[in-house]
């Protein structure tokens, strides 16, 4: 659906972002350009919607769907035998801190390069080649909603959404987006995360819910080279 009509306002209230939940289910794309994403921040309508669901199978986008590190590393490095090479020696569990010390810059630094991009930068993040093959694992297990936290400003919400209609139509409209602080207030004990994040995973976890970590290099998890054999291995284990 790329060149699709959508419009989207270019979102520069960060701190509505910051404190909002967007709703997918509720609120599509372009309802954006009638209300505030602090308007969507309804925590009560949400918890209804999700009480509809036995078991919430919720998917990260950056990392398990789409790839946004080899993007942001292009805006620095041209060239993909150091961007491969930066990926592979990654300090393990470094996160983004091991990104900025790769690049010798500063996360300030990173972040206004990566503002730079605009929306386009989020919409266009290529599709993992396994996260069809994910997706359809996760929907054996559940009701699979997308849980992503946008970057400051407003390009990382708009283009996520937009990415979701482009890549994954079919989950244009089923979506939640929040700062990744509050992710965890959605886990109920039968509900299962799958997230790149070690901290997010395991606030969701004391939370009562199960999670996944999303094998990638700057995790440290092991498997990060072939990262599906890590998510059937566990969620096979998890209770149908
Ligand atoms: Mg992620």
């Amino acid at each position: 659906m790329s060149g699709s009509p959508m419009k989207l306002p270019h979102l520069t209230q960060s701190n509505d972002i910051k404190a909002g939940i967007l709703v997918g289910a509720q609120h599509n794309a372009n309802s954006i350009e009638q209300t505030t994403v602090r308007q969507c921040f309804t925590i009560s309508p949400l918890h209804q919607m999700i009480n509809k669901y036995d078991r919430i199978i919720y998917l990260d986008m950056d990392g398990p769907l789409a790839d946004f590190v080899n993007t942001a590393l292009f805006r620095f490095v041209n060239s993909e035998a150091v961007v491969a090479h930066m990926i592979s020696t990654w300090p393990a569990g470094s996160g983004l801190d091991g990104l900025y010390a790769m690049l010798g810059i500063t996360q300030d630094e990173f972040w206004n390069e990566i503002n730079q991009g605009g929306i386009d930068l989020w919409r266009n993040l290529l599709k993992h080649l396994w996260a069809d093959e994910l997706i359809s694992l996760a929907e054996h297990f559940g009701d699979v909603l997308i849980l992503s936290s946008p970057a400051r400003g407003g390009n990382s919400a708009s283009g996520k959404l937009l990415w979701l209609a482009d890549k994954l139509p079919s989950y244009s409209r089923r979506f939640i987006l929040t700062p990744k602080k509050f992710k965890h207030l959605l886990a109920r004990p039968n509900d299962i995360l799958i997230d790149d994040d070690p901290k997010t995973c395991g606030k969701w976890r004391d939370k009562g819910g199960a999670a996944i970590l999303f094998p990638c290099a700057w995790n440290g998890h092991p498997d990060w080279l072939d990262p599906m054999v890590a998510v059937r291995r566990v969620l096979q284990k998890l209770p149908s």
